[in-house]
């Protein structure tokens, strides 16, 4: 498949968990490289990012050379630039100067990102994956160990976080501390028993997730929307202030019960005919159980849209357009 011409960051995120079960990685990865290089992204910004990811499928290859001389032109790419692409495309650089046996230069590439341990949630991820390919995992270690002293100072007295979405950048430094002292086969300490306690958290909260039932995805086409804003305006709080908040919810919520590892996912197409109907004549439509009741009504399967659909498919909603381009993106809002 042809690389498209305007490869945006939400297509780079998707090749990124997709490239390495391409039939041709090789070849995607000089698509990827060359449309970067010739302008050819949504966002020129991205093409260090995309240099990066072609530099990355090469190094799964075992290309060296051609990884190498991708992830040099992603770090020109981006310049001066100390972001989290540029922390990547870094850590990625000395990953691949280590697996060539370059010691020195790979360390000093990786040596300046220290202190970004402490300022993007993937440095710790992407720092130790480049220690560890050069067999340092002490020094990971080490500073895995003092980034988590300094984060907790950071965060003063505060009491332990309980959530993970609390502890935020915190919980990504734990979370590679704790790896990379098990790799070394020491034993837990107290902050290893931090990052338990926040793993196990995070694990619980996503099995809840997947065992809870799927809500009513009822999805209402934009015409249906309009008049049944239009006549329960308090249904604004459950369906979206306008169309493009309703579907954005769903699809959020889609993607969300699709992490959780939900499969069957579908949409319920929904008429203002058909609810007043399912309401007769003394139910309130806009009641939540009349929805609920509406949703769950005998029949209701028939005519729900699968989700989700292909990228290149005309989208779920109906407007016309590609999902790629359409609904897919507005999970990411
Ligand atoms: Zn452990
Ligand atoms: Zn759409």
């Amino acid at each position: 498949m042809p690389l498209k011409t305007d490869l945006t960051s939400a297509d780079l995120d998707e090749l990124r968990q997709t490239a390495l079960g391409a039939a041709d990685p090789l070849g995607l990865a000089a698509d990827l490289a060359k449309a970067a290089t010739d302008g050819r992204l949504a966002d020129p910004d991205d093409a260090g990012a995309a240099l990066t990811l072609a530099a990355e499928i090469a190094e799964s290859r075992t290309k060296l050379d051609a990884a190498l001389r991708y992830a040099d032109q992603a770090l020109e790419s981006l310049g001066k630039r100390d972001d989290a692409a540029s922390v990547a495309a870094r850590a990625v650089r000395g990953r691949i100067l280590f697996r060539l046996g370059r010691e020195e230069e790979a360390l000093a590439e990786i040596e300046p990102l220290r202190p970004a341990l402490l300022q993007h949630n993937d440095a710790a991820a992407s720092v130790s994956a480049a220690l560890a390919v050069g067999g340092r995992l002490r020094e990971a270690e080490q500073w895995l160990s003092e980034a988590v002293q300094q984060a907790l100072t950071d965060r003063g007295n505060a009491t332990e976080p309980t959530t993970v979405d609390e502890a935020g950048l915190l919980f990504f430094l734990l979370q590679q501390r704790h790896r990379v002292r098990h790799a070394l086969g020491l034993q837990h300490d107290a902050h290893d028993n931090m990052a338990e306690r926040l793993e196990t958290r995070l694990a619980n909260a996503s099995a809840r997730a997947a065992a809870e039932p799927v809500g009513d995805l009822l999805f209402w086409p934009r015409a249906e929307f309009d008049q049944l804003i239009t006549q329960w305006p308090a249904l604004t709080s459950s369906f979206g202030a306008d169309w493009d908040e309703h579907r954005a919810r769903l699809e959020r919520e889609l993607v969300r019960l699709a992490a959780a590892g939900r499969t069957d996912l579908a949409l319920l197409p929904s008429t203002v005919a058909g609810l007043t109907a399912f309401a007769g004549g003394d139910g309130d439509p806009a009641d939540p159980k009349t929805l609920s009741g509406y949703a769950k009504r005998p029949g209701a399967a028939t005519g729900q849209i699968g989700w989700p659909v292909e990228r290149n498919a005309a989208c779920w909603c109906g407007s016309g357009s590609k999902y790629k381009k359409c609904c897919l993106p507005r999970s990411r809002g």
